[in-house]
């Protein structure tokens, strides 16, 4: 077996910003085995043209592809070209898409090999099969040989420290200013009928002094996010203190992403939490529903309502962006169960609400459950449950897509937070609101800034102090002077100076920072009183300072 043989890695993500750990993983053991290959990274937004004339400049003899929901059907596509234009190229595909119910991915893409489960222990031999003209016998193989089809079972890599690490220089610099995924853990204690993580039992863990040396790595690169893939971040206590300490005391602008099973959250870890520098870590977690029959069902053992309290806590630190996660088209959850769930989380005040709808993903149980019909192609999401009919889950999409619009991007937060706690239940104002703009004929295709503002005024209904926490926003939000006049008057000009004047405001607006003449104070900031009922406060927004986590301008109240 010659040394230079070409082997291709491929990677095609979702998006150009997105990085692909696995196939650096296969890369290492690779080169550690004296088999040349390389790695190259696409997205699906990519020409398939060009992709394609891409992997034929190195010529390989061998391609492998790493396929997962969102690009198995390009992927398919990219086989069969290749396979018309070049007949011995051998193509091997691996990833969650095609370790599931392989047979359908064997057919469609014409691949010779596919990798089940974790390629780590299966592509040398795969390869050297592939460039050899044999066939492997180790697990985690299915190809067809002689007429007959081989299923050698799904492969599991058993001893995860073993595996060299793929976060080196060589794809660092390859995935420069992406977004690193790094997993610390693999698998997860739980077992939820919708999820792939549930088709392997129990958690394993990477050693801790090499999670370590990699991190140390990827700081190197002072990347904007990483990514723990980590199912549940705090499933292990000890552990999880360990990483959290390590990623406080790191001096770094890196912002590490974490999912965590928050009804788990123990005491000590909210606390290590609670003092994390700002903006360190954000954190992402599942509450699915807060009914605890759907959560049975669903496979998801937690406690909704510690869940949520343990969220409320961490949300009023402001120290970190924290995500939540609910799931339409569970077992059990009917449009009121839903209501409930929505507003019960939304309650905590998260960052951003993600409105998740089922997907019936192959390999996983939820698949077998009477009386689901699910979309035929990825994402497999569903379309009608026993619980929720087709125009019920209609409704729900319509509520997920103005939560993305506004309450997610954090531009209306007091002005959502008023007419939440206004109507009593904050679902019932994203559904009136939806029949508000259906109303008034505002599309919410390419909805400009403003008209978004415009909406939200027309929808508070001439509710004064639903107004001015709108107008607050907007001046939290964007530094322009221009503010549209249906959200009420700021400040004149005159009046701004007078105030610039005052040294002790100046002091305290400007605080930390070099204070320079009026003129150029004035471009930095903006003033407006605002009069909510019988309180009126006054509050100057400094344009050069920005949170961390919500990325809103600061703002002082002023006594005047
Ligand atoms: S959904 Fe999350 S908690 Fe449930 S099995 Fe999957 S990874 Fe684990």
């Amino acid at each position: 077996m010659s040394d230079t043989e070409n082997v291709l890695l491929a990677a095609v993500n979702s998006q150009f910003i997105h990085s692909n750990t696995a196939v650096y993983y296969l890369y290492q053991i690779l080169i550690q085995n004296n088999i040349e290959a390389d790695v190259k990274s696409f997205s699906i937004n990519d020409d398939k043209h060009d992709i394609l004339s891409e992997i034929l400049e190195s010529k390989p003899k061998v391609v492998c592809f790493s396929c997962y929901i969102w690009n198995i059907s390009y992927v398919y596509d990219l086989c069969k070209a290749l396979r018309r234009i070049d007949k011995k190229i051998k193509i091997i595909l691996g990833g969650p898409e095609v370790t599931y119910e392989p047979a359908e991915a064997f057919i469609q893409s014409g691949a010779d090999l596919l990798v089940l489960g974790e390629g780590e222990s299966v592509i040398v031999s795969a390869v050297l099969a592939m460039l050899n003209d044999e066939w492997p016998t180790c697990p985690g193989c299915y190809y067809e040989s002689e007429g007959t089809i081989i299923n050698t079972g799904i492969a599991v890599t058993d001893e995860l420290g073993k595996i060299p690490s793929p976060f080196t220089d060589f794809m660092m610099e390859k995935e420069r200013n992406k977004l690193i995924y790094y997993e610390a853990s693999r698998g997860c204690p739980f077992n939820c009928i919708y999820c792939l993580s549930s088709a392997t039992t129990g958690v394993r863990y990477f050693p801790l002094e090499r999670i370590f040396s990699d991190l140390n790595t990827i700081l190197r690169y002072s990347l904007k996010v990483v990514k723990f893939t980590d199912r549940s971040f705090n499933a292990n206590q000890v552990r999880t203190l360990e990483i959290l300490d390590f990623l406080k005391n790191v001096k770094t602008e890196t912002c590490f992403h974490l999912e965590i099973f928050p009804a788990g959250l123990t005491d000590k870890v909210t606390e290590t939490l609670a003092i994390m520098p700002k903006g360190r870590v954000q954190l992402e977690a599942g509450i699915q529903s807060v009914n605890p029959i759907t959560l049975e069902a669903s496979g998801r053992i937690q406690d909704a309502i510690k869940a949520i309290s343990n969220m409320k806590k961490l949300t009023g630190n402001e120290n970190m962006h924290i995500h939540l996660d609910l799931i339409a088209g569970l077992p059990f959850e009917g449009l009121e169960s839903f209501e409930n769930s929505f507003n019960k989380t939304i309650d905590a005040k998260p960052h951003v609400l993600q409105v998740g709808f089922l997907k019936l993903l192959k390999g996983t149980t939820a698949r077998n459950i009477e009386g689901y019909e699910y979309e035929d192609s990825p994402p497999y999401e569903v379309l009608v449950t026993p619980w929720l009919t087709f125009i019920e889950l209609s409704e729900i999409k319509q509520i997920e897509k103005l939560i993305d619009l506004f309450y997610n991007t954090g531009r209306f937060r007091t002005y959502l937070a008023y007419m939440h706690e206004k109507a009593g239940n904050p679902y019932h104002v994203y559904k009136e609101l939806a029949l508000y703009l259906n109303e008034n004929n505002f599309s919410l295709k390419g909805i400009s800034k403003k008209n978004k503002y415009a909406a939200l005024a027309g929808f508070a209904d001439k509710d004064s102090i639903a107004i001015e926490h709108l107008r607050y926003d907007y001046m939290t939000s964007y530094s322009s002077k221009d503010i549209p006049e249906f959200l009420g008057e700021t400040f004149s000009k005159e009046m701004v100076f007078e105030h610039l004047k005052n040294d002790a405001i100046v002091r305290e607006v400007f605080a930390e920072q070099e204070i320079t003449s009026p003129k150029k104070l004035y471009k930095m900031c903006n003033v407006s009183r605002f009069n909510y009922g019988k309180e009126s406060v006054v509050f100057f927004f400094n344009y050069s300072c920005r949170d961390k986590v919500t990325d809103l301008y600061s703002a002082i109240p002023i006594q005047i």
